[in-house]
């Protein structure tokens, strides 16, 4: 028994813990959650939970069904929302096989991978997320067909009355009090969008406080008597929630993405991680956007990125380099504006890494960025300045990550080949479906 783990049982003894649930994702990134008695957890160290894999999606085939779960005493929280008597607690697991290895098949394993991978290389990999959602009236639809928002506001607003206010505060707070940082709230451009900005933390603690920040926010909505949803468009005239997300690379106590004196203060390794991630986007688009719905934000507007571009101060841009304040070289960062608030972020973050590794190793060369807005180009401009655009839907994705060794080689086979499945599986469903839009448009004139 190390010391974290002797602390964790320290701590379900003083505070008299009731419940101690453990959490891992599946393959899409839902949250799986099981709830251990207090007397079971220092088995649970030992040797992990044994549960069926087989019932996960993506996790294991049902001729190799025995898997565990071993908590991670590092990430040991009591949840502030289950109320101050008899408190629940978690902690996130890494899956290991029978024998005790940890499973391939596991995202949060996924991360590991490509965070050591980095290490190797000499990096530590820091993140921050800037996460958009919609809070609605409820999760039906209203007469109108749309989803109901809580407000009609837009970005910054303050909102007199609204709930949003309310509720953001509770949020940040509830989010402090699980030991997550938070940097910004705010309103979004959308009726009743709102967007909260985490504080940088390394990569696996960010993917683990993303999967904690969509059940906290969940939770507060449903205490407020309204519905969060982080669906990557639920209104077609309003824009989509992204999870912009920024990275830097650290060699110990030095910003690997910072050399003054250059163009945007950009190292040559910058230069290399940003190519990485734009030659190999639109094979990681399925990844980082995986979902039929993901593709209706892509391409709907609403300052979303749609090309292969970087840029400055460019919001049409897919990766964008923030402007660093003088003298704050350690906070140079690449931000990837891709993503969206759907996605299973240990690994789409593991691809983005990957990607950026890529570049780094491959020393790929960074092609001019963008400093007009993309959109507006005609599509002869765009490519005769090499915007090509990102998928346009999840098969065009789906095709394009089918044929990528690096995504095959960053998620494992059994990942690589499950995650696909699981994604034609839902492209199948989508294709076969006759939607009110076709009723509408086609029914009464054809
Ligand atoms: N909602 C936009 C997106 O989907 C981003 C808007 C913004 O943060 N400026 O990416
Ligand atoms: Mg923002
Ligand atoms: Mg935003
Ligand atoms: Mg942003």
């Amino acid at each position: 028994m190390d010391r974290q783990q002797e602390f964790v049982l320290r701590t379900i003894e003083e505070r008299d813990v009731r419940f101690v649930r453990l959490w891992f994702t599946d393959v899409v990134g839902s949250l799986k959650s099981v709830a251990l008695a207090p007397a079971e957890v220092e088995g649970a160290f030992e040797e992990g939970l044994g549960f069926d894999g087989s019932s996960i999606e993506g996790l294991s085939r049902i001729y190799e069904s025995d898997m565990l779960a071993q908590p991670d005493p590092s990430t040991f929280q009591i949840l502030p929302w289950r109320g101050e008597t008899e408190p629940t607690s978690r902690m996130f697991c890494d899956i290991l096989t029978p024998d005790g290895a940890p499973s391939a098949a596991d995202p949060r394993n996924v991360l590991k991978r490509q965070l050591a991978a980095a290490a190797d290389m000499g990096f530590t990999c820091y993140t921050h997320p800037e996460i958009e959602f919609y809070l609605l009236k409820s999760p039906d639809i209203g007469p109108d067909g749309a989803p109901v928002p809580v407000d009609y506001g837009g970005y910054f607003d303050h909102v007199t009355g609204g709930v949003g206010q309310d509720f953001r505060r509770r949020a940040v707070t509830m989010l402090e009090a699980v030991g997550i940082s938070v940097e910004f709230s705010h309103h979004e451009n959308g009726p009743g969008q709102n967007e909260i900005d985490l504080r940088y933390a390394d990569a696996l603690q960010t993917a683990d406080n993303v999967m904690t920040f969509r059940t906290v926010i969940k939770e507060v909505a449903l205490q407020q008597g309204i519905y969060a949803t982080f669906m990557p468009k639920p209104f077609s005239d309003n824009p989509g929630s992204g999870m912009h997300t920024h990275f830097s690379l650290f060699e110990g106590d030095t910003n690997a993405f910072f050399e003054a004196g250059q163009e945007y203060q950009l190292s040559t390794t910058a230069r290399q991680f940003i190519a990485g991630l734009l030659r190999h986007a639109p094979e990681f688009t399925a990844v980082t956007n995986q979902f039929v719905n993901s593709y209706k934000r892509l391409w709907g507007g609403g300052e979303a990125p749609s090309h292969l571009s970087w840029g400055h101060n460019n919001r049409s841009a897919l990766v964008r380099v923030p402007l660093y304040k003088p003298n704050k070289g350690q906070s140079a960062r690449v931000e990837y504006r891709g993503i969206d608030s759907a996605a299973n972020p240990y690994l789409a973050y593991a691809v983005l890494l990957g990607a950026g590794l890529k570049g780094i190793q491959e020393g790929y060369e960074l092609p001019a960025g963008a400093e007009d807005d993309v959109w507006s180009l005609s599509s002869a401009e765009r490519r005769a300045m090499g915007h090509d655009p990102l998928p346009g839907s999840l098969h065009d994705a789906i095709r394009s990550m089918e044929d990528s060794e690096l995504v095959a080689d960053i998620l494992g086979e059994q990942v690589f080949e499950s995650f696909l499945r699981n994604k034609q599986d839902e492209w199948n469903a989508y294709r076969q479906n006759v939607s009110p839009f076709e009723i509408n448009r086609y029914l009464g004139i054809l």
